[in-house]
């Protein structure tokens, strides 16, 4: 038999006043996997992620999250998963050992000498245990509210932008750790904006105004989104630019170093225009793989649309 998903939800709606924030999004996460939130911003990504915490109730839908009814079962929930925020906080004027202390005794952890020593072990944490809080890098900090929302070592992490603000290298490190907490069983969501970390995720989903629009490995949402893209090289790509804008067939056009990439989705006209006009501007051109940024740049741009 296999194992129920960590997380299936069906129509999840939430409105905010006469707004549909949340529309009629399902979505099933299996046990174990990494799980990308992806979509613009004001898209209802941390709004659908507090309906699945059991943090806000839903106008329509139902679900299960680690088994539990999100409807009726939130308190078991709250307790079996770690969820941390965008906006984390710490007391600045404490160590990193005094912050986990204090978290320890907020999850009445039995034994709390004992999961905060683990936790700084596992974390890499445990040489910088006495420093204080407030004077921590971007990187370690948030390194700290990870810390602090897996010592109770629940079986689902929900992650809200956790990498919003850190640099590259943090970033990396970042993964790094929720690749390993996932390779000892873990399931994780996370939200971001980032392409390379969507595509470190096993699966993403996507979301854009409220409404779940693709979902799969970047692969099958690469595929499923129906693209195709040419790269044009040459002396003039300024006027190639300008001149392929607005035409048949071109849905995207944007300037990568010393290339141009043109993407549509009508195949035959993309290529009649992108012939025609590489001869005209002298330059050459060459089909391309879609990237997962061209699709979804394509998504928001489909989405704006009909908003009008
Ligand atoms: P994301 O996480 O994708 O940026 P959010 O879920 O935070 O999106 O927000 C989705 C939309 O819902 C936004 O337009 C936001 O302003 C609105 N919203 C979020 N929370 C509330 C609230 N408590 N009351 C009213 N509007 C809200």
């Amino acid at each position: 038999m296999t194992e129920a998903p960590a997380i299936t939800v069906r129509g999840l709606t939430k409105r905010f006043g006469a707004r549909t924030v949340v529309d009629d999004v399902s979505l099933e996460v299996a046990r174990g996997e990494i799980a990308g939130f992806l979509g613009p911003n004001g898209s209802g990504k941390t709004t659908t992620i507090r309906l699945m915490c059991g943090l806000l109730t839903p106008d329509a839908g139902e679900g299960r999250v680690l088994g539990y009814d999100i409807l009726r079962e939130s308190i078991a929930i709250k307790r079996e998963i770690g969820y941390m925020t965008q906006r984390f906080s710490f007391y600045e004027d404490l160590t990193i050992e005094e912050n986990l202390r204090f978290v320890a005794g907020l999850y009445s952890l039995k034994d709390a000498r004992t999961a905060v020593r683990e936790t700084l072990e596992d974390l890499g944490l445990a040489s910088r245990r006495h420093q204080l809080a407030g004077a921590l890098s971007g990187g370690w900090k948030q390194r700290l509210a990870l810390a602090a929302c897996i010592m109770h070592r629940p079986r689902l992490l929900m992650l809200d932008e956790p990498t919003a603000g850190v640099d590259p290298k943090a970033r990396r490190d970042f993964w790094d750790e929720i690749h390993q907490l996932a390779a000892d069983g873990l399931t994780v969501l996370v939200s971001t904006h980032y392409m390379d970390e969507a595509e470190r995720c096993h699966r993403i989903n996507y979301i854009s105004y409220g409404k779940l629009v693709a979902r799969g490995t970047v692969d099958e949402v690469v595929k499923g989104a129906g693209l195709v893209t040419y790269v044009l090289e040459g002396p003039r790509l300024a006027q190639a630019a300008r001149a392929l804008r607005g035409q048949a067939g071109v849905d995207q056009v944007a300037p990568f170093g010393n290339s141009l990439h043109v993407v549509g989705s009508d195949a035959a006209a993309l290529q009649a225009t992108v012939a025609r006009i590489a001869q005209e501007t002298g330059n050459r051109f060459d089909p391309t793989p879609t990237s997962l940024e061209d699709v979804f740049i394509q998504f928001m741009g489909a989405s704006t649309d009909n908003m009008s």
